[in-house]
C-alpha cells in the first residue's frame, strides 16, 4: 500500500525583507485511497505546501522530509516526482505557446510512463476522458492554457489526472472560481479517479463547498504554517458554520 509521508516540514522562502519561514512543523500521512483536506484561513501556508511537494524551487526545505513509500520526494526532480506518481495541478501553471492539449498529454503521459502510449488506445482513452468531463473534442487541439476560461483550466487539471494515472493528488484550490455545474463535473472526475485507481488526494481549500462532492477521510485545520487540528468529515462541517476565528484567535496568542 502506497503512503505519501510528510515529517516536521519546515520551509521558507526569500522575501526582499528577508528569508521568510511559513511552514514550521508539518506532520501528515497519506495512504493511497485516501482523501483529506486541508483546510486553513488565506495565508496560513496551504499552497505553500503544495507548492513544496511539487518541488517549486522558490520554496527552501530548511528541515523534515517528504518520502514516498520511503523514497525520498524532496531528492526527485520535478520530473521524477511525476514518475514516481505524484501529480501536482499547479505544475504547469502557464501558457505553452504553440503546443496543444493533445501534444500536451501525450508528453506527460510518455514522461510519466517512459514511452509512449499505443496511439489508438490513447485517443480513445483522450476522447473518453474528455467526453466524461463534458469538453468539446475542439478544445483538444487548443493551445495549453492560452485564453483557458477559470473553468477550463480546472477541467484541463482533472482530464490530465484522468489520464496520467498517478497515485497521489494535491489540488490547491480545485473549486476557486468554478460555479456549481463544473464544480460537480471536476470532483466526479476526482472521484472516478479514486474509484478506478484507489488515488490519494490532497485537498486544499479554504471552502467546504467542495467536500460535498469529494467526501474527504481526514480534515486537517492549516494555521500559521501548521496544522492546528485535525479530524474527520465532521470538522469541515463545524469549520462551515464557525470558521477560522477560534484558530487565529490561538494563534495570535501563542505563535
Ligand atoms: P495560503 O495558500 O494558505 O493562502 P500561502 O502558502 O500562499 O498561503 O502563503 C503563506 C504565506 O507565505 C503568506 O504570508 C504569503 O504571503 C507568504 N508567501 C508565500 N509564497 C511567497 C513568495 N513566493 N514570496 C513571498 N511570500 C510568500
Ligand atoms: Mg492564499
Ligand atoms: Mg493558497
Amino acid at each position: 500500500m502506497s503512503v505519501l509521508e510528510i515529517r516536521d516540514l519546515h520551509v521558507s522562502v526569500e522575501t526582499e525583507q528577508g528569508t521568510k519561514p511559513i511552514l514550521r512543523g508539518v506532520d501528515l500521512t497519506i495512504r493511497k485511497g485516501e482523501t483529506h483536506a486541508i483546510m486553513g484561513p488565506n495565508g496560513s501556508g496551504k499552497s505553500t505546501l503544495a507548492y513544496t511537494i511539487a518541488g517549486h524551487p522558490k520554496y527552501t526545505v530548511d528541515s523534515g522530509s517528504i518520502t514516498l513509500d520511503g523514497e525520498d520526494v524532496l531528492a526527485m526532480s520535478v520530473d521524477e516526482r511525476a514518475r514516481a506518481g505524484l501529480f501536482l495541478a499547479m505544475q504547469y501553471p502557464v501558457e505553452i505557446p504553440g503546443v496543444t492539449v493533445t501534444n500536451f498529454l501525450r508528453t506527460a503521459k510518455t514522461a510519466v510512463e517512459g514511452e509512449a502510449p499505443a496511439i489508438r488506445g490513447w485517443i480513445k482513452d483522450v476522447r473518453e476522458s474528455m467526453k466524461n468531463l463534458r469538453m468539446e473534442p475542439a478544445f483538444a487541439e487548443r493551445n495549453v492554457n492560452e485564453g483557458f476560461s477559470g473553468g477550463e483550466k480546472k477541467r484541463h487539471e482533472i482530464l490530465q489526472l484522468e489520464l496520467l494515472k498517478p497515485q497521489f493528488a494535491v489540488l490547491d484550490e480545485t473549486d476557486s472560481g468554478l460555479d456549481v455545474d463544473a464544480l460537480k463535473i471536476v470532483s466526479e472526475g476526482v472521484n472516478r479517479a479514486k474509484e478506478n485507481t484507489g488515488l490519494g488526494v490532497l485537498l486544499i481549500t479554504h471552502y467546504t463547498r467542495i467536500l460535498r462532492y469529494i467526501k474527504p477521510d481526514f480534515v486537517h485545520v492549516f494555521v500559521a504554517g501548521k496544522i492546528a487540528e485535525q479530524g474527520g468529515p465532521e470538522l469541515a462541517d463545524r469549520l462551515e458554520n464557525e470558521g477560522y476565528d477560534r484558530f487565529l484567535v490561538d494563534a495570535v496568542v501563542a505563535p
